[in-house]
């Protein structure tokens, strides 16, 4: 006779800590994977996104400009993500954004470097950050004659055996193949900016393992960046035209997140603001017990940790000191932006390019500037420019961890901003908006001794099934890789 019983299915319960894109993300794949699942997305502030924080701003004022025109759209954090890496485009076509996706202006690309207080093109014929075209590093005013001498080497130096190679920090690595000064006036303003860090304590095989492999493979950056372009042109990548290399939503990075918001609400994930955890427990049968701040403690089968290392490190000092310790040894720099707006005929500079970098021998208290408003278009109206003024890296983060009040900081990197943009665009106008965005502890460093520290993380992990990490301290700081590192902590765990 066939049995009528049928087993009932106990409903997993899934507990994700951080509601910044990383757990976002592994809130939207782990609901994906398990429609029945009870999944819990606790974010500690009051607003969902974590680095992801757009503004849309009104211009009073603005005469003869339709209301919807008539607004700056200022990023505070993240301004437009990599499309080379597939998976912030994937969540994008899944949230029914894909329409929505505006690449970086096609005119007016170029990018200068602050050297000896003038602004310089890059040269052209930068290929993967390389430089490879010959005519213009000759041209270039940025780098001497020897050290354009000394880049030349590259094409002859013997490359380092593979056998006892493990790593080397990003600044010895092209220091190494193009000399001392293409890597500090070239190179390091563009390669350590992405992670405000600093080049020579930064991994290679963290941040840019991409170069070792070409070193390996054609015994020369540039002739490996020269064939690496060469042969993307031709599976048709190239031909894919003007297609940008990063993409931004139209009104904001913040569309992401309000869209992810809404898919979670309707599928009945359980969102809580402003609710911090506390600490992680396990029961005896592998169940967790995830405790608030609050006092009260939810119970899950998995859970899915989305908040900056150091926080993690936190909720499991009682758990796994050891697993704490590793997760709190992955230091961080702290940073902030200053976005100014102004009438275009304000200035005197005419914004003819996506902005500048500005190399730490400059001595400067700034890092970078992006012209936003030439790079993208639609965030200001005609007429109107905005700019944005990076501050703060690795070894240089006073500025921004300072003791004083929020208000105080707040007018004193304004007051750099502007200090930078007078000296190196001639800016004196006064602002009609400004907005100030400070990161504290946001910006982790692939310090050398990463890769290692991540096998530790995993080996600890290993003990203890349900438990998964995600965000931007592990394998990837970009938007892509966090929302990456999402979907696999809740393909993990769900
Ligand atoms: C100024 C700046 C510019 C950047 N520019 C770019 C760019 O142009 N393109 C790009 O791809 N990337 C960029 N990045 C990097 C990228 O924005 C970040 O790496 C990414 O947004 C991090 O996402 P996350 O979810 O991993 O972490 P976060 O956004 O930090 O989210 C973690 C969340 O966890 C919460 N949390 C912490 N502790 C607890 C707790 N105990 N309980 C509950 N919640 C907790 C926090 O409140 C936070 O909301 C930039 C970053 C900065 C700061």
């Amino acid at each position: 006779m066939e049995s009528t019983h049928k087993f009932s299915m106990a409903v997993k319960k899934i507990v994700i800590v951080g509601g910044g894109i990383s757990g976002l993300s592994a809130a939207f794949y782990a609901r994906k994977k398990d429609p029945q699942a009870s999944i819990s997305l606790l974010e500690a502030g009051p607003r969902w996104g974590g680095k992801i924080a757009t503004e849309r701003v009104p211009i009073e004022d603005a005469h003869g400009l339709a209301p919807e025109e008539a607004r700056f759209i200022i990023e505070g954090g993240p301004d437009t993500f990599l499309a080379t890496k597939p998976w912030a485009v994937a969540l994008c076509k899944e949230l029914g954004l894909g329409e929505r996706l505006h690449g970086t202006n096609p005119a007016n690309k170029s990018t200068f470097v602050l050297h000896n207080d003038r602004l310089l093109p890059l040269p052209d014929g930068l290929a993967m950050m390389i430089p490879t075209n010959v005519q213009a590093i000759l041209q270039s005013g940025l780098v001497s004659w020897p050290g354009k001498a000394r880049m030349g080497l590259d094409f002859l130096l013997p490359v380092r055996s593979a056998a006892g190679y493990t790593d080397e920090s990003l600044g010895s690595f092209v220091s190494r193949r193009l000399g001392r000064e293409a890597y500090e006036n070239l190179i390091e303003p563009l390669m350590s900016g992405i992670y405000a860090g600093d080049g020579d304590q930064l991994s290679l095989a963290s941040t840019f393992p991409y170069l070792r492999d070409l070193e390996l493979k054609y015994g020369s950056l540039a002739r490996g960046a020269l064939e690496m372009r060469r042969k993307s042109a031709a599976s048709g990548q190239a031909a894919q035209g003007s297609r940008s290399a990063f993409l931004t939503p139209t009104s904001g990075l913040i569309e992401i997140v309000e869209k992810l918001i809404e898919s979670l609400t309707t599928s009945g994930v359980d969102l809580r603001l402003n609710t911090a955890v506390k600490f992680l427990d396990r029961l005896l049968d592998s169940k967790w017990i995830v405790g608030l701040a609050s006092g009260e403690s939810l119970n899950a089968d998995a859970v899915i940790l989305a908040a900056p290392a150091y926080a993690s490190a936190e909720l499991l000092k009682g758990l796994d000191p050891a697993l704490a310790e590793r997760l709190r040894g992955i230091p961080y720099a702290s940073t902030a932006t200053v976005t100014l707006a102004y009438r275009q005929t304000d200035l005197p500079h005419p914004l003819n390019g996506y902005g500048y970098v500005i190399p730490r021998s400059e001595g400067r208290r700034a890092l970078a500037a992006t012209f936003t408003s030439t790079k993208f278009p639609h965030r200001a109206p005609q007429g109107y420019a905005l700019i944005r003024v990076f501050v703060g890296r690795a070894g240089q983060e006073s500025v921004v961890e300072t003791s004083q009040t929020e208000t105080l900081r707040a007018t004193s990197l304004r007051a750099l901003a502007r200090e930078e943009l007078a000296l190196s665009l001639g800016i004196q106008a006064e602002p009609l908006v400004s907005r100030v965005f400070m990161w504290e502890k946001a910006m982790p460093q692939y310090n050398l001794g990463h890769p290692e520290r991540l096998a530790q993380i995993d080996a600890a992990l290993e003990q203890h099934p349900g438990l998964a990490l995600a965000g931007n301290a592990y394998r990837g700081i970009g938007i892509p890789d966090c929302i990456h590192s999402g979907q696999l902590a809740a393909e993990k765990v769900a």
